[in-house]
């Protein structure tokens, strides 16, 4: 009976596997013909200087919705990860920021547009040709195109060490996103040889509360600059915590709903515009406030 049992479990086991294996593979199917389509939006969210709220670059995020409903990006890509299918997104994200934003970034030479990038890219020489050609095609300097990559897909391998090497050796500046969350200790830190940490926006919710891992923020914070890392702190939602940031002895970057939620290329290029009046010589220089 016990055997019987464990047969019917492993069947049901199986059954289940199969079933997400076929939810995922069509999944994948129907995100296919959304990329050939254009039917997957790239939106920017602004990443500001914290002491006073100006925008100096924006994250490119990817927006799709398959049959009306919105797929969480961090679970499309995992799965596309998974499939082997995620160069393709990196692709679809590439082309587009250096089409909707390239004039921009033409225009201002200090901007930067980041990109997600995953482990697989930096062992594909097809995207760091793209990316080369996509550069040149469009007049940009290699700063002007961050590359975002977490923690768990630089712990990996050498080969991703490499690629960050190489990335980095062609005047990319190379991201370590939602840093803290992965696997690895603080420390872990001075082994990877990037040039901004992202700090994940669960350390930016315990600013200003009373929760045990608030003393964390200010450890990120040092290891950074131990490391002379630039700091882009995640997830600022609240007056609160862009004080917090503001008024540390050091300068870091933000991003977050309380400067700006993604948007379109086009709202961005407005929100920069705006600002550029504010700063025009001669119309004054007004606190720009986010
Ligand atoms: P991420 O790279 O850490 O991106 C930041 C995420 O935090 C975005 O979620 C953004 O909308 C969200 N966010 C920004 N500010 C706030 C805030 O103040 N409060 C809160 N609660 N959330 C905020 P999104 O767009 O849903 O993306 C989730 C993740 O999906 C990304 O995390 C990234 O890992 C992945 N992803 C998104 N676009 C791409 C892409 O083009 N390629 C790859 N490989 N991954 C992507
Ligand atoms: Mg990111
Ligand atoms: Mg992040
Ligand atoms: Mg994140």
């Amino acid at each position: 009976a016990i055997m019987l049992l464990g047969a019917a479990l492993g069947a049901l086991v199986a059954l289940i596997g199969i079933d997400f294996r076929r939810r995922d593979q069509s999944l994948m199917a129907r995100l296919s013909r959304a990329l050939a389509r254009e039917e997957v939006m790239v939106l920017y969210q602004p990443v500001v200087n914290v002491a006073d709220g100006r925008i100096v670059g924006a994250e490119a995020l990817v927006r799709w919705q398959s049959n009306g409903d919105f797929v969480p990006p961090d679970i499309f890509t995992a799965i596309a990860e998974q499939k082997g299918m995620a160069g393709r997104i990196t692709r679809y994200v590439l082309d587009h920021v250096i089409d909707e934003m390239g004039g921009t970034l033409r225009q201002h030479e200090d901007f930067r547009v980041n990109i997600n990038i995953v482990a697989s890219d930096l062992k594909d020489p097809k995207f760091f040709a793209a990316l080369d050609e996509g550069l040149r095609h469009a007049g940009l300097k290699p700063y002007q195109i961050g590359i975002e990559l977490t923690e768990r897909s630089t712990a990996d391998s050498s080969a991703a060490i490499e690629g960050i090497a190489e990335l980095r050796s062609r005047g990319h500046v190379v991201y370590i996103d939602d840093f803290g969350t992965g696997y690895s200790s603080l420390s872990y830190l001075g082994e990877l040889k990037v040039d901004v940490l992202k700090m994940d926006r669960a350390f930016t919710r315990t600013v200003g509360t009373d929760a045990v891992t608030v003393s964390i923020v200010p450890q990120i914070i040092d290891m950074a600059i131990k490391h002379h890392l630039a700091i882009v702190v995640e997830g600022i939602e609240t007056e609160a915590q862009a004080a917090y940031f503001r008024n540390l002895p050091v300068h870091v970057m933000g991003q977050g709903w309380y400067y700006g939620k993604p948007v379109p290329a086009g709202t961005l290029k407005r929100l920069l515009e705006r600002q550029d009046g504010i700063a025009a010589p001669g119309k004054g220089r007004g606190k720009s406030r986010p």
